[in-house]
């Protein structure tokens, strides 16, 4: 048997970049800047105009970033957020965080993303925030989620953690809600050499207080105006994300590249191919199929070498953490059928012609079989 294709490889991506991170990483050490410091700032302003927004927040992670999203926006105990059951689950546990409770709408069962069709019904008085993902990197329906939001006057978080650079209407995603917060956990579209993430904004005023929660709720040193959080971002990861973030928009590119010729060869298949909104031009964060009998196809592709995962078994209102919210089976029928039905193939930059075609002939020898 050829070379298994691993579903994700991330030292593919670090081969090429090595001596340059290298560089930066001694710099950091050399100058002992490590937490926040002159990279994180730098980084902040370069990744705020990668997304057209006026203000970036780095934090240490994308969770974190959500979570002082929430009190931004000064959710609480008793709030609800209308958000989706199928994500990964920290969208939610952003809204735990703060003692509020999310209130999940059911999905588009083409795009997997929230279907603003039903976000209306779920709105009560205690409604504080609508937040939707923009998941596997392809952008929700901004337009029709703005139109509810303005009309109850809610606010709008992105959770953008799986969608740097993709787009809607040609703008890239980022400063369509009042808040958008992304991850750089290692295997995002941007990730660094460990755990960041980053909140943006058009607020100044959001901006302020998000610098001063992320750092133990101080402006001036062991002065805390309010009860904070040590969310700070690592000098380190500060500067690996800025020897990466010029290759973004590259690897995009190439992620797209890898897409299409997924499609191509997979569109007389039985399998339901990722379906790209007209208004999106997704940054395919992941490439997710669809068939019944996903779990058989999953074991042969394993089988054959072609690793592939699962992007999300269960949906949030099903999972053991949020019994308590009174959910049951059936609740969200296409959120419970993509947790049936999904799977991911491997999707990176680097992925060769070659190895897209070999995934591709071990899905069409499973159907042939
Ligand atoms: C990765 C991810 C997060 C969390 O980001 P971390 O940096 O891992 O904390 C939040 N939401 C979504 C949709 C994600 O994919």
């Amino acid at each position: 048997m050829s070379e298994p294709i691993p579903y994700l490889d991330l030292r593919a991506q670090m081969k090429p970049l090595r001596a340059e991170l290298d560089a930066v990483i001694a710099r950091t050490l050399d100058n002992c800047s490590f937490c926040l410091g002159p990279d994180v700032v730098q980084f902040e302003q370069d990744f705020a105009k990668f997304c057209g927004a006026e203000h970036c927040v780095a934090f240490n992670s994308g969770t974190s970033a959500l979570h002082i999203a929430m009190l931004l926006l000064g959710v609480g105990p008793g709030d609800e957020v209308i958000t989706t059951p199928f994500t990964f689950v920290a969208t939610s546990w952003a809204i735990s965080y703060v003692g509020a409770t999310p209130v999940y709408v059911d999905i588009d069962d083409a795009t997997f993303n929230l279907d603003p069709k039903l976000i209306e019904k779920a709105i009560t008085p205690k409604t504080k925030v609508v937040m939707p993902v923009h998941l596997y990197g392809q952008p929700f329906n901004v337009e029709a989620i703005l139109e509810i939001c303005r009309k109850h006057k809610l606010p709008l978080v992105e959770d953008s953690a799986q969608s740097h650079g993709a787009k809607f209407n040609g703008k890239v995603v980022g400063t369509f809600g009042e808040i958008s917060c992304f991850s750089f956990y290692p295997g995002k579209n941007l990730g660094a050499a460990g755990e960041g993430g980053a909140l943006v904004t058009n607020n100044a005023a959001f901006a302020k207080r998000a610098r001063a929660l992320r750092e133990h709720g101080s402006t001036v040193r062991y002065y805390h105006d309010e009860v904070g959080y040590n969310y700070r971002m690592e000098g380190i990861q500060g500067a690996v994300l800025g020897v990466k973030l010029p290759h973004l928009q590259k690897w995009t590119d190439a992620r797209r590249r890898v897409a299409h010729r997924y499609h191509e060869l997979l569109k007389g298949t039985p399998l339901q191919l990722p379906l790209e909104a007209s208004f999106a031009e997704s940054a395919y964060h992941l490439y997710v199929v669809r068939h019944p009998r996903r779990d058989e196809l999953k074991a042969y592709l394993d089988a054959n070498g072609v690793g592939c995962a699962l992007h999300y078994p269960l949906p949030l209102h099903l999972q053991k953490c949020y019994a308590n919210l009174g959910y049951k089976n059936g609740d969200f029928p296409f959120a419970e059928k993509a947790g049936r039905e999904c799977l991911s193939l491997p999707i990176y930059p680097e992925l060769t012609d070659a190895q897209i075609d070999r995934v591709a002939a071990a899905v069409k020898d499973f159907f042939a079989k």
